[in-house]
């Protein structure tokens, strides 16, 4: 149920003086110095909070995160994959089970960690193979019920494993889309399934066919990602499916020469095909701010949070836009800022949402930080004050609000 709230004294980016965000039913309906005025009448029925000029930002989004994966709120799990790819792909097709994954406990209370922080939209990745079948689908399906009102959840099928050398796995997919996922997900067409026109053609035909998204988790660095990135440009316009494609990560862009990465990140600008980053362990960053200058739809996310594939990863949302920032060598407020988008309007666009941020019209979702630039915030990552989703108090001081118009089934 949508709530109404009055933010008094808010600090919000791009205003020099304190603002007042009031939120009716659930969505932003004014913006000002003082919306009370002249009617204060009007407002009685509203509750206030008074963040005496702490920063406002809109609920931060968690562009690509593996929640089914999670071990978040078990026992601690020692590391033991070797150090490749495959050999991370293998150590969780060996132990997953016997660890209880998926597990739509697990998932939520990671749910519930990212909305204290902030996070109050996630699209993550759900593995889909024949061993697996829908389960994690249905897994994660549970979880984001569990937290309903707390944090909008949105899945990609996800083929870890593979799509043409996993035979079975592509209907999967497409059976993952009438269970409840919004976009099909690949993995290196070339460096994983060996066929990077048998994948990239059967997603891109699916896709068109049932109106969904794609989103390719693109590790193979150098000539061979760069290839791959024509043959998802060219699908992507042929299937008229602009604005609807991401390629996560895109190593290739932080492997190539200079000439060419532009003219990669050229190619995407004009194909509508967004970037998604998650600048974790050592793996190559894109530039942030040569994909903002050339029109390049950036988001980020966490990856993955406390897994199989590593110990990693708490869901901080502004922690992981530190981490873009930090590894793109970004010190100025307004690049640091860049970094920041990737988890709100750069997040926003990729997700195809309607309407999004501080304005009236955007959902009444908010996170109130103690500092007073998103730079020092980006930096700093202080406890949130307060957190709003559709217009509810649902977190304060890291902690989510009990008892609040929700449910929380443990
Ligand atoms: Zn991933």
């Amino acid at each position: 149920m949508p709530a109404s709230l009055l933010v008094r004294q808010a600090r919000l980016p791009g205003h020099d003086d304190l603002q007042d965000v009031l939120v009716r039913d659930g969505r932003i309906a004014a913006i000002g110095t003082s919306v009370a005025a002249p009617r204060p009448d009007v407002l009685d029925d509203v509750p206030v909070e008074d963040v005496a000029g702490a920063l406002v930002l809109p609920g931060l989004i968690d562009a690509h995160c593996h929640v089914d994966k999670t071990l978040w709120g078990g026992p601690w799990v020692p590391h033991a994959a070797g150090p490749r790819l495959v050999d991370r792909i293998a150590n969780e097709r060996d132990r997953r089970t016997d660890l209880g994954l998926p597990s739509p406990e697990h998932a939520a209370d990671l749910l519930r960690h990212m909305a204290t922080l902030g996070t109050t939209r996630v699209r993550t990745h759900t593995d889909v193979d024949p061993a697996l079948g829908l389960a994690g689908i249905e897994s994660v399906a549970k979880a984001a019920d569990a937290v309903r009102g707390l944090v909008d959840v949105e899945q990609v099928a996800f083929p870890q494993d593979g799509v043409i050398r996993r035979p079975g796995t592509l209907e999967l997919l497409e059976a993952a889309l009438d269970a409840g996922a919004t976009t099909l997900g690949g993995i290196d067409p070339a460096g994983v399934d060996d066929d990077p026109l048998g994948q990239l053609d059967a997603l891109f035909e699916i896709a068109a066919r049932r109106g969904a998204g794609i989103d390719i988790h693109l590790h193979d660095t150098g000539s061979l990602g760069a290839w791959q990135f024509g043959l998802v440009a060219r699908r992507t316009v042929a299937f008229g499916l602009q604005g609807k494609v991401a390629l996560s990560h895109a190593d290739a862009l932080g492997t190539v020469p200079e000439d060419e990465r532009f003219r990669l990140i050229d190619l995407l600008a004009e194909s509508g095909v967004a970037v998604i980053t998650a600048a974790v362990y050592d793996v190559p960053v894109p530039s942030v701010r040569d994909l903002a200058e050339r029109g390049v739809t950036l988001a980020c996310g966490s990856d993955g949070i406390r897994d199989l594939w590593g110990p990693y990863g708490n869901g901080d949302m502004i922690e992981r836009a530190m981490h873009v920032a930090y590894r793109n060598g970004l010190r100025r407020d307004e690049d640091i800022a860049l970094a920041l988008d990737c988890a709100t309007t750069g997040a926003a666009h990729l997700l195809g949402l309607d309407s999004y941020g501080l304005v009236p019209g955007a959902p009444g979702d908010l996170v109130v930080v103690p500092a007073r630039t998103v730079a020092e915030a980006v930096v700093a990552r202080p406890t949130r004050s307060l957190v709003v989703k559709d217009g509810h108090v649902i977190a304060r001081h890291g902690e989510l609000v009990h008892p609040t118009h929700l449910e929380f089934p443990s």
